[in-house]
């Protein structure tokens, strides 16, 4: 049997204007993600973006800035977000008496050995990963068997990803404290952030999971002390007892992974990666953002991370940071 190759309509809308818009304005290829879901049928993509930085852009070959496909990648939770890519060829596309149409009979919406090496290299770690070649006005569709193959994708109005995946929710919770010897707040906060990601690591490897139909269930405490009232607010707090610095962290956070395949371990397994990804998120957040230098004069530092929400509202499930109200508190002495 064929594997299903299902594509919202909206997706191909929107790819086939950003080729098209890019074409009259510039006459240069454009790049883009497609996004949704792969399952045990085949894939469904559900919504296209747009490449927004190049490396380099050109009316032959494109290339997309290296950083921004983990972003997009980063916006969705696990087992969501990329499942192919396309590309524009705009060159057989121009004005001609006042319109833009096609200006060549060259054949256009071919996928070259260029296009094949790509997709042959991403189709090795995914069964399915689709390649779309464009040139703003028609689109086809390409697979990777033996060499790539020309596919006719089922054209479709919503795909409805919450009866095709199954969601499974998390509550994760950790503390941790420890004293340390640093007296620069900034050092102290950076040394607090690489000793939470390896505690958490530690924890979720440890933890057997505990895990019931459509939710998983997991609490972890490091600490027994009942630490702060503020402790569903994530943070880190460093402060100053005398001659000795004492660093906290106080993480919850509700994580959400979504698959087609009802496989307790593989779920597990993919739990405790996005809740690795959220903190490691949440901490990368907080590492971009300036961090204080100061040696003396301060007696508490709170450090507030914001927290990660998935909002279900779109056509697939997306991670939202949530930017803390108040980033970095520093009380002075
Ligand atoms: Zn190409």
């Amino acid at each position: 049997m064929e594997d299903s190759i299902i594509i919202r309509e909206d997706a191909i809308d929107s790819l086939l204007s950003h080729a098209l818009r890019s074409a009259k304005a510039h006459g240069k290829e454009v790049i883009g993600w497609l996004l949704g879901f792969f399952n045990e049928d085949g894939v469904c993509v559900s919504e296209s973006v747009p490449c927004t930085r190049y490396r380099k852009q050109a009316r032959f070959g494109a290339e997309a800035d290296p950083t921004l496909e983990a972003e997009v990648a980063s916006t969705y939770p696990r087992n969501v977000g990329i499942v192919g890519l396309y590309h524009s060829h705009p060159f057989a596309m121009g004005f001609e008496g006042g319109h833009f149409r096609r200006i060549s009979s060259l054949d256009d919406m071919f996928h070259s050995k260029t296009d094949d090496s790509m997709l042959k290299s991403r189709s090795s770690r995914r069964k399915n990963y689709l390649s779309i070649v464009t040139n703003g006005i028609d689109f086809s569709c390409f697979v990777m068997k033996r060499s790539s193959k020309q596919i006719e994708p089922e054209l479709v109005g919503q795909i409805p990803y919450k009866s095709a995946l199954q969601s499974y929710r998390s509550e994760f919770t950790i503390e941790m404290e420890r004293k340390v010897s640093e007296v620069d707040v900034g050092d102290v906060i950076g040394g607090a952030s690489r000793e939470l990601m390896d505690h958490v690591r530690k924890k979720l490897k440890e933890d057997g999971p505990s895990v019931s139909k459509g939710t998983i269930n997991r609490r972890y405490r490091n600490s027994r002390r009942n630490v702060s009232s503020k402790s569903r607010d994530n943070m880190l707090r460093i402060s100053r007892e005398n001659d000795s610095i004492r660093s906290e962290a106080h993480i919850t956070l509700s994580s959400a992974v979504y698959t087609a395949k009802e496989d307790e371990k593989e779920i597990d397994s993919a739990m405790r990666e996005e809740i690795l990804d959220n903190i490691a998120y949440l901490l990368w957040k907080l590492s971009s953002s300036k961090l204080p230098d100061m040696k003396s004069g301060w007696t508490t530092a709170e450090v507030h991370l914001g927290n990660i929400e998935i909002d279900e509202t779109g056509s697939l499930p997306k991670k939202r940071f949530q930017t803390p109200e108040r980033g970095i508190t520093i009380k002075r002495s």
